[in-house]
């Protein structure tokens, strides 16, 4: 008989298991668990390692223990102030001890005389006795064992860990005989360490000692990140087979002229970064690469070299922003940067012929996107740059060498793959997707393992590093005004980017038309202040930001259309209103419109006073701690975890339940490698049908449908 695989146990329905009727499969079904993988997948939280655990007698007073005990008996009272008081005596063999509990009223329902519970807290002394008040508090029932695993548990399913752990172990007592597959490679396995799959079930769930239950941990955690780097890297080879790409010059005339016309030396990172792109577009597979970039590290200038790379033999470029307002800004500065760049022409009398640069979003209507569209097909726009407009059906391109992706606020691996269809002749464009979101490697490594990465991570010179402040409160908030206002007064300007307000851009302009009116009126009466938000025409947008620009405006109000592009080196001061309603990323970004002038700058973090100072603003702090992106973003993935950053290809049966992208950054490279290793042996899985089929179970139809296709 064949081992046991995931794909048999995802065929065994829980009710199989004594013990399960039609309640408790009821109940399970409630938490989401029917088959018996799903049963074997669901991972204790805790385990409560009784050789550490102490006895009643032995316990120290302001000491944390962890004590297994019974339930003796269990009283409810309320307190003065009308909230409710749990009291429980618990003892073991040793003595007895008593328990408090506030604002917890269940309790009194949880914890019934008789019952066997594990403590853990911090013992105190309280009239001559000990006590534990809040003790964390796992249910273990009468499991034995020297470490005792502690499920999810549902009060509202009535489901408890020991029925789980019940059950999970007559799963894999049943599954002995004819043992459980192990579809990685038994090479992949010795030179990784990894123990084999039945023994980390069972080291996971029934674990000897904690030493076990780490290295079955470390195994389940490896196949997790292995099966989505092997869906990627299975779509990256084939992408880079099936394809074909176009042969581009990237040292040609046109370049050259460019960097010429450049008025500074192109940064280190950004020559080496430019040297990456060279070697894909010159490769005749098509290239899939994401450029990472902090705000200000010059993305916009390798943007316009490669995009002339293709421009100079003879195809087009496309740049796709993902809003209109981005998409004019992008097309504002790179045709300030093209303008004095003509492309060499042979067929032309002079030599030469002007760089045609065309801008289509939505609001490009009438004879001006017939235009467009007509230079677009037929080949005489050299570099288009536009929304989603771009991909639309109408819109089709004479011979599209590259595309641009400014994925700000992320595109989608579908939009990516639209545009890379929109190509007459056959050949798929070289693409290069921007992003000033920095990702920790190992996260790009999974949101983008389909990528190549380059990254910037040098900034120009010239920049005077930000001072970045954090004001509490109002008395704080005064200071901020007074800075404003001393800076205004040395000549400088400043910014006040108004509360970020839901997902809702009409109270968002509404809170920013009260915020101007009120500073006008009060703190910066007397200043020269503008308004700027994402209602107002193009045309109003740009006669205000030329105001600014030009110095007729002190101070500039704005919501987060500001976030990217608007670059005024004057401006030295910004006052982020509300700022812990942003996200780390967000303000980092809106940081970075100020200091990109030689004169210091500083950026205020204005928050309401916080009632508990102790309880710190962690987001806010990092800001203020470090001006570095990669920095930030390491910060940001600890405090809001991996869940954030999965796109919906990951999620589903397929979400990391074990691997944290966060602590087992040397896993997911490890487990990067051995995917490549994988593939790039057998770049179909036909001499990994177990894995393959392992890919096909736990992966979405559209994952699926993608892997059989190659
Ligand atoms: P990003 O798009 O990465 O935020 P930009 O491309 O907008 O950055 O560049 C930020 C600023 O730095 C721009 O004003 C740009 O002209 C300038 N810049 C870019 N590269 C260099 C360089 N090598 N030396 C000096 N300044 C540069
Ligand atoms: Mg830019």
């Amino acid at each position: 008989m064949n081992a046991i695989t995931l794909r048999d146990l995802d065929g065994l329905g829980v009710e199989r298991l004594k013990g399960v009727g039609d309640k408790k499969r009821a109940s399970l079904a409630a938490v989401d668990i029917t088959t018996l993988l799903d049963l074997v997948t669901t991972y204790p939280r805790r385990w409560v390692d009784r050789t550490n655990e102490a006895r009643i007698a032995d316990l120290v007073p302001g000491e944390e223990a962890l004590v297994l005990v019974t339930v003796r008996s269990v009283s409810k009272r309320p307190t003065r102030n009308r909230r409710s008081m749990v009291n429980v005596n618990v003892g073991d063999g040793s003595g007895r001890i008593d328990l408090v509990f506030f604002n917890q009223p269940w309790r009194e329902r949880q914890l019934q005389p008789g019952l066997q519970v594990a403590l853990f807290g911090k013992v105190d002394v309280y009239r001559g006795g000990l006590q534990m008040s809040n003790p964390i508090v796992d249910l273990i029932g009468d499991r034995t064992g020297k470490i005792v695993p502690i499920y999810p548990q549902s009060e509202k399913a009535q489901i408890n860990t020991w029925e789980m752990a019940g059950w999970v172990e007559e799963t894999l007592r049943r599954c002995a005989e004819r043992g459980i597959a192990d579809p990685v490679p038994a090479g992949v396995r010795r030179r990784h360490g990894l123990i084999d799959r039945a023994g980390a079930l069972t080291g996971i769930h029934l674990p000897e000692d904690m030493k076990q239950k780490e290295r079955a941990r470390y195994r389940l955690a490896f196949d997790e990140l292995l099966r989505v780097q092997l869906v990627l890297v299975v779509r990256k080879r084939a992408m880079e087979r099936e394809s074909l790409g176009i042969v581009h010059t990237v040292d040609g005339e046109l370049v050259e002229r460019f960097y010429g016309s450049l008025p500074f030396p192109l940064t280190a990172a950004q020559t080496r970064v430019i040297g990456e792109i060279g070697v894909d577009l010159r490769s005749a597979h098509p290239m899939h690469r994401l450029l990472q970039g902090d705000v200000g590290s010059g993305k916009t200038v390798v943007a316009v070299a490669t995009m002339l790379a293709a421009v100079q033999g003879g195809h087009q470029a496309a740049l796709m922003a993902p809003t209109e307002v981005l998409a004019e800004q992008h097309a504002a500065s790179v045709r300030e940067m093209l303008a004095g760049v003509s492309v060499p022409d042979p067929g032309n009398l002079f030599g030469d012929r002007p760089l045609r640069v065309e801008l289509l979003t939505n609001r490009v209507t009438g004879t001006e996107r017939k235009d467009v569209l007509a230079g677009l097909a037929d080949g005489s726009v050299d570099i288009a740059i536009g929304t989603h407009a771009l991909i639309q059906d109408a819109v089709g391109f004479g011979s599209l060498g590259v595309v641009v992706v400014d994925e700000q606020h992320r595109f989608g691996v579908e939009q990516r793959a639209a545009l890379r269809d929109k190509t007459a002749d056959g050949a798929v464009p070289d693409t290069l997707v921007m992003t000033a979101t920095p990702i920790p490697r190992t996260a790009a490594m999974t949101v983008y393992g389909d990528l190549d990465v380059s990254v910037l991570d040098e900034m120009p010179p010239g920049r005077t590093p930000i001072v970045t402040m954090w004001a509490n409160g109002p008395l704080m908030e005064t200071a901020v005004w007074n800075d404003i206002r001393a800076e205004v007064a040395a000549g400088r300007q400043a910014y006040v980017v108004c509360p970020l307000i839901g997902e809702s851009e009409k109270l968002e302009v509404a809170s920013a038309e009260e915020t101007h009116e009120r500073l006008a009126g009060d703190e910066l009466a007397g200043l020269r202040l503008g308004l700027l938000h994402g209602r107002l025409t193009p045309a109003e947008k740009e006669a205000t930001m030329a105001r600014f620009r030009d110095g007729e405006l002190d101070v500039l109000v704005a919501t987060t259309v500001i976030e990217v592009g608007v670059d005024v080196p004057n401006a030295t001061v910004m006052a982020i209103l509300d700022a812990d309603r942003f996200g780390i990323a967000q303000l980092h970004q809106l940081r970075g419109r100020v200091g990109r002038g030689g004169h210091a700058s500083t950026c205020w973090l204005v928050t309401q006073q916080q009632e508990d100072p102790a309880a710190g603003n962690p987001r806010v702090e990092a800001l203020v701690a470090t001006t570095d992106g990669f920095e930030l973003a390491e910060v940001d993935l600890d405090l809001r975890g991996e869940g954030t950053l999965m796109s919906t290809a990951q999620k589903g049966r397929s979400d990391l339940k074990l691997a944290s992208l966060r602590r087992d950054r040397a896993l997911v490279e490890i487990a990067r490698e051995a995917a490549f290793e994988i593939v790039d042996a057998d770049p179909h899985l036909a001499a990994h049908p177990d894995l393959a089929d392992e890919l096909d179970l736990m992966f979405s139809d559209r994952d699926e449908a993608f892997l059989t296709k190659g």
